[in-house]
């Protein structure tokens, strides 16, 4: 594996993260607070947080609450806004726009939004924090999830020492496409990972997924070696990925590796076109179809046959 070198928790600065879910129970065990960082380097067909890709800060414009006041048309410091056809919502330019936040801030309906903030590692773990009783009650503590935590690795790897530090145990929800050694320092630092795994064939993966799967099996691999538990997580897209074929290739590659403590199977399920929409993204938006409840239990007795602990919908 390639060496890069990841700077000391001093001089992470801060890191750009797109929400903050409290009170998450699908993100490992227990309650969790949920921490999604922007920025991905994968392009699945089926995402369905298109505003998790991109690594930088982006306009969300939610024409369906724009009540047309035109407030934000008149503060715009770059003219990126003006009436949609038939003084119809708010559209924005996004050519123009220098994403200030200015109209964000103006309208009072909650249509505009500025996707993305720049947090540091102790603001993330004081708000994490509050719900330390929640988490020692439950078994759960916080999870980092995106877009890819690992696309922010100096980060990612301070921010789960620093709850660690502060007695609260972590998850690391990763693609797995990231430097080996990054992945194995963030794997030392954090008490559970949580992995996806989509397509064993490479040519399909790169066609669904816009990258090989090469390296992501490879980190897996490592991982696997060093002992932290590990958690996979599969979405099954109908046609995609829930044929016999890529079932049993899957379950395969998986029983050589023993840090597996669990599989969910995560059924498609269709949402996010508004997002997409409301980013002006509309051409990458692409739907499927979820494996049949038949399909889905077929493949959940063919993991638990294999000996996998396994879970529908994770
Ligand atoms: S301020 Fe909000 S509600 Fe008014 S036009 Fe702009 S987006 Fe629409
Ligand atoms: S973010 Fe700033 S530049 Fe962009 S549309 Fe809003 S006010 Fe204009």
């Amino acid at each position: 594996m390639s060496r890069i070198k990841i700077k000391s928790r001093q001089g992470t600065g801060k890191g750009l993260i797109f929400d903050v879910k409290r009170f998450a129970v699908h993100d490992g065990p227990g309650i969790r607070t949920t921490i999604f960082f922007k920025g991905c380097p994968l392009h699945c067909l089926w995402c369905h947080n298109p505003e998790s890709i991109a690594r930088g800060l982006e306009l969300m414009v939610r024409s369906s609450r724009c009540t047309r006041c035109y407030s934000c048309v008149a503060v715009c410091p770059k003219k990126a806004l003006s009436p949609g056809p038939k003084n119809g919502p708010v559209v924005v330019d996004r050519a123009k726009c220098d994403l200030c936040g200015i109209c964000a801030e103006t309208c009072v309906s909650d249509a505009l939004e500025i996707v993305g903030r720049r947090m540091t590692v102790s603001e993330l773990a004081d708000e994490a924090a509050r719900d330390r009783l929640f988490f020692d009650q439950s078994g759960g503590g916080v999870t980092l999830s995106g877009g890819e935590p690992l696309a922010q690795p100096a980060f990612a790897i301070a921010l789960l020492e620093e709850l660690r530090a502060r007695g609260i145990r972590t998850a690391l929800d990763t693609s797995g496409l990231a430097n080996g050694d990054v992945l194995l320092r963030a794997s030392a630092a954090a008490d559970l990972i949580l992995y996806d795994l989509k397509i064993m064939d490479d040519a399909a993966h790169r066609r669904w997924t816009g990258v090989s799967n090469a390296l992501i099996f490879d980190n897996l691999r490592h991982l696997s070696a060093l002992g932290t538990p590990v958690w996979i997580r599969i979405p099954l897209m109908a046609g995609v990925n829930d044929g016999d074929e890529n079932i049993a290739a899957s379950i395969a590659f998986l029983k050589t590796l023993p840090a597996v403590r669990r599989v969910d199977l995560l059924k498609y399920h269709k949402g996010g076109q508004e997002k997409y929409k409301n980013l002006d993204q509309m051409s990458a938006f692409r739907i499927f179809e979820p494996p049949s409840e038949d399909r889905m239990e077929t493949i959940r007795r063919a993991f638990a046959e294999a000996g996998f602990n396994v879970s529908l919908g994770g």
